[in-house]
C-alpha cells in the first residue's frame, strides 16, 4: 500500500504562476483593502465592488498556469497516495492534474446562493461574471463561493481527518496566519515527518519541522530528491 502524503498549499505556490500572494502585497488583495473584499460585511455595503472585483480575478486565472510545484505533487501520485488541502481559491492543482484536492477556502470558478452556503453552482468558461440579479436554484442571489474572513471554514473538519491519516505532510506557500487552516498542523501525528517549502521563515510554534528555505518550485526539487532516497 502507498505511504499517505498529506499537502498544505497556501497562495505561495501559485505566485510563480503570477497569482499574488495575499501577505506580499501588504495585506492588500490586488489593491483592495480585505475588509472591503474578503467579508460578509464588505459585500453587503457594496455587493457590485466585490462582485466585480471576484469577476476579474475569475476572468483573468486562465492567463495563469500551472507552475512546476503543482505538477510536482501530480508526479509524486506514483509514489505516494497525495492528498492537497489548499488554502487557494484558484484551480491550479486541478488544472495541474491532482488526483485529490480539497479547498478550504472556497473556490473562484464556483458560485453560491447568499442564503445558502450548499447550493453551489459552476459557473460555465463563457459566462463567468456573477451579477447583481443572478439567482442561484434556490431563488436567492448568487455570491462567489469564497470563505470570506470571519465566516466558517465548512471543509476543515475533512481536512483534520486527512491530515491525522498521514504519514508524511508537506506545507508549501502559506504564512500560516489565517486560522482554522494554520491549526492543521497540530493534527500531524507524533513522528510523522513535517517538510515546509517557504522562502520565507514561516513561525510554526515550536513543532519540529524540515524547513527548505527556496520559492516552490525550487523547494520541490529538493523535497523530490529527499523522498525518492526514502522509496
Ligand atoms: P499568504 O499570502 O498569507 O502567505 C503566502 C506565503 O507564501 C508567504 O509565507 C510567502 O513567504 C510565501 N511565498 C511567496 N512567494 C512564494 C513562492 N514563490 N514559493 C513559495 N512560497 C512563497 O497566503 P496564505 O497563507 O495562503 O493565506 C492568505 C489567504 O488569501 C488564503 O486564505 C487564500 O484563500 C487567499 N489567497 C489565495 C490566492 C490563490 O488562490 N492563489 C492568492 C492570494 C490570496
Amino acid at each position: 500500500m502507498k505511504k499517505r502524503l498529506v499537502v498544505l498549499t497556501g497562495a505561495g505556490i501559485s505566485a510563480e504562476s503570477g497569482i499574488r500572494t495575499f501577505r506580499d502585497s501588504d495585506g492588500m488583495w490586488e489593491e483592495y483593502p480585505v475588509e472591503d473584499v474578503a467579508t460578509p460585511e464588505g459585500f453587503y455595503r457594496d455587493p457590485e465592488l466585490v462582485l466585480n472585483f471576484y469577476n476579474r480575478m475569475r476572468n483573468d486565472l486562465k492567463n495563469h498556469q500551472p507552475n512546476f510545484a503543482h505538477r510536482a505533487l501530480v508526479e509524486l501520485e506514483k509514489d505516494y497516495d497525495v492528498s492537497i488541502v489548499t488554502q487557494n481559491i484558484d484551480d491550479l492543482h486541478e488544472r495541474a492534474g491532482s488526483s485529490e484536492v480539497l479547498h478550504l477556502h472556497g473556490e473562484l470558478l464556483k458560485a453560491r446562493s447568499i442564503d445558502n452556503e450548499n447550493v453551489v453552482v459552476s459557473l460555465p468558461d463563457d459566462s463567468l461574471d456573477i451579477k447583481l440579479g443572478d439567482k442561484a436554484p434556490d431563488g436567492a442571489q448568487l455570491r462567489p463561493h469564497i470563505v470570506w474572513f470571519g465566516e466558517a471554514v465548512p471543509n476543515i473538519e475533512l481536512a483534520v481527518k486527512w491530515v491525522q491519516s498521514a504519514d508524511l505532510f508537506l506545507i508549501i506557500g502559506t504564512s500560516l496566519l489565517v486560522y482554522p487552516a494554520a491549526g492543521l498542523v497540530r493534527y500531524v501525528p507524533n513522528g510523522v515527518p513535517i517538510y515546509l517549502i517557504d522562502p520565507k521563515e514561516v513561525k510554526l510554534g515550536g513543532i519540529e519541522v524540515n524547513i527548505i528555505q527556496k520559492v516552490a518550485s525550487e523547494g520541490m526539487q529538493d523535497f523530490l530528491r529527499i523522498v525518492s532516497k526514502d522509496k
